[in-house]
């Protein structure tokens, strides 16, 4: 077992991390301890990384396509009657 007690954020209170390799690490196991996916930043305050639960922009825009996209495929509505497949 290791014991290490992490550095805070001043500003945030996250986890410092010094390099990127080792924030990735950490959010890897997170994901593989807790199913938390998490992403890794570099802080603008301390210059080091953390961890955070919000993705980045574009990954979010993409996200909120597929929500929206879930959101009108996700419940499939009751098959008019007469509804044929089309054939390919
Ligand atoms: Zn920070």
């Amino acid at each position: 077992m290791h014991y290490f007690t992490p550095k805070r954020c001043a500003s945030s209170r996250k986890i410092m991390y010094h390099d990127k390799a080792q924030a990735e690490f950490a959010a890897r196991e997170a994901f593989i301890e807790r199913g938390a996916e998490l992403w890794v930043y570099r802080c603008d305050y301390c210059s080091e990384w953390h961890l955070t639960h919000h993705g980045p922009r574009e990954e979010r825009l993409l996200r909120g396509m597929d929500r929206y996209a879930a959101s009108r495929q996700g419940k499939p509505r009751s098959r008019k009657r007469g509804f044929k497949p089309r054939k390919r």
